[in-house]
């Protein structure tokens, strides 16, 4: 019997897993700069709160969820995002009793029932950030242009955010009805799917991946005419800020994202030289979840991708350095005396310097092709027999002698220099 990865998983092996530590390590870095801590929710939770904080309506809900029942019969479903379950953990914890911000990240694996395909996988991992407990527009210009650093910071330059509204309560509804009148006339020449939008929530037709679905909803009204005062006095408020900012972006009305909760703002970032499937992320407000899952009203805002685009896109644009960063030291053993002492060398280099060696038994000729080919910065050669240990660079040549008392220092000036 051999055992494979079940259908829709894979191994991050270590030949790509340094890229997924870099990536994640950015991500800490930026999301510290701009005051997100981090939480780390379960990988489960009880069905009934992503039923209720994602939508009934969602293919994720509908279609997507890893739902199973524990040894007591009760519901539970592996997490297929994280917004749902931060939330689940601020009403939880009381996070809102501080008059403060509630700023939180994550960056964890997902799951969702998909069809496997290119890029797609039923365990998949999403990055993420919250803002909960402000209803400033500051706050959704704060996340777009965190967004912004964190693939600038990958080296993705010359991205660009779209944005609209998803309006309000107070807005939705008599949008809702117009979109209705408008596109029923030509309801029939919608896809299936379309059609049961239509009934559930016709905004969401616009996130129709379907052509002919885009171009019949091109004439459709669209909701920046219906927004009320508030929704739209928020939206110039943020683009204000992410003129203030340089932030490049543009308005775009038939922008609708997969998930119910959204309110006033949503985006997406584009990275424009990737095509037609160019959003890194996306995000947006969802004023009313907190309540909607059983806390007091309170406005947030987040933003979440998927971290398998993000890191093909890095590959694609050449952002990640060729090979897998390497060792400061290759320790190369001229004889059998040499590799012993080698062992306490490596035991006493390691308390500053990543050190590799072998454990084989291979030729002299041998180790120094491996100290090359494990992309090592420095060799050092110990012959044994009294010999004083060599160092050398291998990039360079350079080579020095500096005597066991020193060597630390050597390799470290030369590290620094
Ligand atoms: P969503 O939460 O549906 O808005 O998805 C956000 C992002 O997560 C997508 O744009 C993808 O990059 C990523 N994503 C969603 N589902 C999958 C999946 N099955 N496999 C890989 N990435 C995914």
């Amino acid at each position: 019997m051999k055992y494979k990865a079940p259908r829709g998983t894979r191994d991050i092996l270590p030949a790509d897993s340094w890229k997924w530590e870099y990536v994640e390590e950015v991500f800490r870095e930026t999301a510290e700069r701009f005051g997100y801590k981090e939480i780390r929710f379960p990988v489960f939770e009880e069905t009934e709160l992503f039923a209720r904080g994602i939508g009934d309506a969602t293919d994720i809900v509908r279609k997507e969820m890893y739902t199973f029942s524990d040894r007591k019969g009760r519901s539970l479903t592996l997490r297929p995002e994280g917004t749902a379950s931060v939330v689940r953990s601020f009403v939880e914890h009381n996070m809102g009793r501080s008059a403060r911000v509630t700023k939180l990240r994550y960056f964890c694996p997902m799951f969702r029932y998909e069809r496997p395909q290119a890029g797609r996988y039923r365990q998949f991992w999403q990055w993420g950030m919250e803002a909960i407990g402000s209803l400033s527009p500051a706050i959704d210009a704060e996340i777009i242009l965190f967004s912004v650093r964190f693939f600038e910071g990958l080296g993705l330059k010359g991205t660009e955010a779209r944005i609209n509204s998803a309006g309000c309560p107070s807005c939705t509804p008599a949008y809702n009805d117009l979109l209705r009148k408008e596109l029923e006339p030509k309801l029939e020449r919608f896809c299936d799917d379309c059609r049961e939008r239509y009934a559930r929530n016709p905004r969401r037709m616009f996130d129709c991946k379907n052509d002919n679905c885009q171009t019949l909803l091109s004439d459709a009204p669209s909701i920046l005419d219906a927004l009320c005062d508030d929704c739209r006095d928020h939206l110039a408020k943020v683009e204000a800020h992410l003129a203030a900012i340089s932030v490049p972006y543009v308005i775009d009305s038939g922008l609708a994202r997969g998930l119910d909760y959204y309110t006033k703002t949503i985006f997406e970032i584009h990275y424009t030289k990737l095509g037609a499937q160019s959003a890194l992320c996306g995000g947006g407000r969802y004023d009313e979840l907190i309540k909607e899952l059983g806390g007091n009203s309170t406005p947030a805002c987040g933003v979440s991708a998927g971290v398998e685009r993000l890191i093909s896109a890095l590959e694609e644009e050449g952002a990640f350095r060729d090979t897998a960063p390497g060792p400061d030291i290759y320790l190369v053993a001229g004889s059998d005396e040499a590799a012993e002492s080698n062992v306490t060398l490596a035991a006493r280099l390691r308390e500053k310097f990543s050190v590799e060696m072998d454990y084989q038994g291979r030729s002299f000729n041998k180790q120094v092709q491996e100290a090359g080919r494990v992309n090592a910065r420095f060799v050092i050669v110990n012959k044994g027999e009294g010999e004083p240990l060599k160092l050398r660079e291998i990039s360079t040549g350079w080579e020095a002698s500096p005597g066991e008392g020193k060597l630390e220092d050597v390799i470290r000036d030369r590290m620094k220099g």
